[in-house]
C-alpha cells in the first residue's frame, strides 16, 4: 500500500487534508466500515479516490445519476486517474469490462440498479477490490430526501464481499437517516463521521413571494457576478429567463427537457462566465464545478432542507462572499401537502417530516443559520449575524401563518 499523505501531494497537487478528509481517508485505509457526512463542496470525491489509489486493486463507486459518472469520471482523469463509467448507455462497455478484469482502473462507476445484477457480482470476482464506495448515500434511506429503492439492493452486493471495505458518503442527512444509512448498509455504529455544516460564507434571506419578477430584478440589480435561479418546472425557468434577460445581464436556462447540445453549451458558458444568471431545475448545479458563484436564488419552496442546503452550497465555494435568496409562497407548501398524500404513509410520514421542518425554517424569527445547523445536528451557539433575520427584524408573519395552518389541516 502506498501512503495516501504523498499520493495527495503527487497525484492531485494539494498542499494537505482539507477537514475530516484525513479522518475518513484512514478509517478506509484501514478497512473499517465509514459513513462520511460532509457538506457539498467539502471534497467527498477524494475520500474515496486516494484509498483507490493507496490499496491494491479497484475502488467501485456506486453513483445514482448516469451525469454525475461522468463528470466524476471526467474530473478523476483530469488527475491522471484511470477512471470509467459501467452504464448501458456506454458503447465501450465492453472495452471499460475488459479494463477493469485486467486490473487497469482506479476506479469504476456503476448505478445502483447494474451494481445489484448478478453479472455484476461475477465481474467483481475477477479481479481485486479496493473499496465500495456509496455515493449519495441518503439514497438507501425512505427517510432520505431522495430515496432509490435499488440502493436497499445493495447491502447483499456488499456483504458477498466482507473483506472489502465500504465507504458511504452523503452531503446531507439528518439523524434519523444517518442511523438508517448505517443499518442498511452494515456499517458499524462508530463509523459515522460528521463534518461542519455551516457555510459562514453564505447570507441567508428568505421571503414570502410578493411580485415574484420585481423581487428577482432586484436581487440581479443589487447582485454582481454569476448566479443561479431555482425554478419549480422546466416551463418556469424559460418564462423567468425570458423575463429576466430584459434587463440586459446574460440570462439562460436549464432543464432536463432541453435539446442536449444548448443545454450543454448553457452549462459551459455558465462555469466559464463571470457575470451569466442561469435559471435551472435543481438539476442543475450537481457535479458542476464553479467556485465562484455568488448568489442562488429560489423562485419557490425547495423540496427540503436538504435540498435548500445543498442548492444554496452552490453558491460561494471559493469562500468569498455569497448570498441565498429563497421566494416562497403559501401555494407551495399546498402543492406539497397535495403530493403528500398521492405517496405511501411510510414515504407519507418523512415527507411529511421534512415539509414541517422547512416550515419552521421559512417562518422563524430566530437566526436562519442557527435553524439550519441544528436541523443537521449541530448545536450553534450565537446568532451569526449573516442572515436577514440577523440583520433586520423579521418581517410581518402574515403568510406564514397561511402556511402554519395548510401543513396542519
Ligand atoms: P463534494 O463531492 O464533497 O461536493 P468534491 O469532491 O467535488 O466535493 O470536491 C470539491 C472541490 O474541492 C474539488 O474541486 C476538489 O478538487 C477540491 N478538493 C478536495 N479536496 C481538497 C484538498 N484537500 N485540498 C484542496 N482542494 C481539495
Ligand atoms: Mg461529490
Amino acid at each position: 500500500m502506498r501512503d495516501p499523505l504523498t499520493l495527495l501531494h503527487e497525484v492531485f497537487g494539494f498542499p494537505g487534508f482539507r477537514g475530516v478528509q484525513e479522518a475518513v481517508v484512514a478509517r478506509v485505509m484501514r478497512g473499517a466500515g465509514t459513513l462520511a457526512v460532509m457538506p457539498t463542496g467539502a471534497g467527498k470525491s477524494l475520500c474515496y479516490q486516494l484509498p483507490a489509489l493507496a490499496r491494491p486493486g479497484t475502488a467501485v463507486i456506486v453513483s445514482p445519476l448516469i451525469a454525475l459518472m461522468h463528470d466524476q469520471v471526467r474530473s478523476a482523469e483530469a488527475f491522471g486517474i484511470r477512471a470509467a463509467a459501467l452504464t448501458s448507455a456506454d458503447e465501450d462497455r465492453a472495452e471499460t469490462m475488459r479494463r477493469f478484469r485486467d486490473g487497469q482502473l482506479d476506479l469504476l462507476y456503476v448505478a445502483p440498479e447494474r451494481a445489484s445484477g448478478e453479472s455484476f457480482r461475477s465481474l467483481l470476482r475477477a479481479t481485486s477490490l479496493a473499496l465500495f464506495a456509496i455515493d449519495e448515500a441518503h439514497c438507501v434511506s425512505e427517510w432520505g430526501h431522495d430515496f432509490r429503492p435499488d440502493y436497499r439492493l445493495l447491502r447483499p452486493l456488499l456483504d458477498a464481499f466482507p473483506e472489502v471495505p465500504r465507504l458511504a458518503l452523503t452531503a446531507t442527512a439528518d439523524r434519523h437517516t444517518r442511523a438508517d444509512i448505517l443499518e442498511q448498509l452494515g456499517l458499524p455504529q462508530d463509523g459515522l463521521i460528521v463534518a461542519g455544516f455551516d457555510r459562514p460564507n453564505i447570507r441567508y434571506m428568505i421571503s414570502p413571494r410578493d411580485g415574484l419578477q420585481g423581487q428577482l430584478k432586484t436581487v440581479l440589480a443589487n447582485q454582481a457576478g454569476a448566479g443561479i435561479v431555482y425554478a419549480p418546472t422546466r416551463d418556469a425557468t424559460e418564462r423567468i429567463a425570458a423575463q429576466l434577460a430584459a434587463g440586459g445581464r446574460t440570462v439562460r436556462a436549464y432543464h432536463a427537457g432541453m435539446d442536449p447540445g444548448v443545454r450543454r453549451r448553457n452549462q459551459q458558458d455558465f462555469v466559464a462566465s463571470e457575470d451569466m444568471v442561469m435559471v435551472a431545475t435543481v438539476a442543475f448545479g450537481m457535479g458542476i464545478d464553479k467556485p465562484d458563484v455568488r448568489f442562488v436564488a429560489h423562485a419557490g419552496l425547495p423540496k427540503s432542507i436538504e435540498g435548500y442546503y445543498q442548492e444554496t452550497g452552490r453558491a460561494g465555494r471559493d469562500g468569498e462572499p455569497a448570498i441565498a435568496h429563497l421566494f416562497w409562497g403559501a401555494e407551495d407548501f399546498a402543492r406539497a401537502r397535495k403530493r403528500l398524500s398521492e405517496v405511501d404513509e411510510a414515504r407519507a410520514s418523512g415527507e411529511r417530516a421534512r415539509l414541517s421542518a422547512l416550515a419552521g425554517l421559512v417562518e422563524t424569527s430566530e437566526c436562519r443559520r442557527m435553524v439550519l445547523l441544528r436541523y443537521f445536528g449541530e448545536d450553534p451557539r450565537a446568532p451569526c449575524g449573516n442572515c436577514d433575520n440577523c440583520l433586520a427584524p423579521p418581517a410581518t408573519v402574515d403568510a406564514t401563518e397561511v402556511a402554519r395552518k395548510l401543513l396542519s389541516a
